[in-house]
């Protein structure tokens, strides 16, 4: 079975995830969408909030399997039994950063990184500038999924 982890914070999810999720779908007979628990960072979304986001979004995917996770990747990867991190690059920035994290990920466990490219018209997206918008009462909704959209929270 081939499976990958998509680790992320998805604070919140996007449709620049989104995008990525759906097009690597047909690479993969499960892919894990994998909330990371140990960050340092303060997160706009609760835990519980963005789970939801993710659950609600694929509800109809039997594919996509959400979940938690903490300490590294690697060690989650092996513990799912997963060979493949999926990762999204919008930018060379993006892969300047993902290069040193993929290239290490591998020399500790040969565990590949997969990359996809954001389709075009989706690399100006973004959680941090979907926060940056709602944070200051903007309009969002043309940069998030419907559940994130119509969120209760
Ligand atoms: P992290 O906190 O680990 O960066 P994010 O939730 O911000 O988690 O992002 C998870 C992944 O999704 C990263 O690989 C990021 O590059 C990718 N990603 C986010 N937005 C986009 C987008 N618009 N296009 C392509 N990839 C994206």
């Amino acid at each position: 079975m081939r499976k990958a982890v998509f680790p992320g914070s998805f604070d919140p999810l996007t449709l620049g995830h989104t995008d990525i999720i759906e097009r690597a779908l047909p690479l993969f007979d499960e892919i894990i969408l994998a909330i990371g628990t140990n960050s340092d960072k303060k997160y706009m979304f609760s835990l519980e909030e963005r789970l939801y986001f993710l659950k609600e979004t694929f509800k109809e995917e039997p594919k996509i399997v959400v979940t938690t996770y903490s300490g590294l990747t690697v060690d989650f990867c092996k513990e799912q039994e997963a060979g493949f991190i999926l990762r999204g690059l919008r930018n060379s920035k993006d892969l300047e950063f993902e290069k040193t994290i993929g290239q290490t990920n591998y020399l500790m466990s040969g565990i590949d990184t997969v990359f996809f490219i954001n389709a075009s018209g989706k690399s100006h997206i973004s959680s941090t500038v979907v926060r940056d918008v709602r944070r200051h009462g903007g309009d969002y909704n043309f940069m998030v999924p419907d559940a994130v959209k119509n969120s209760k929270f």
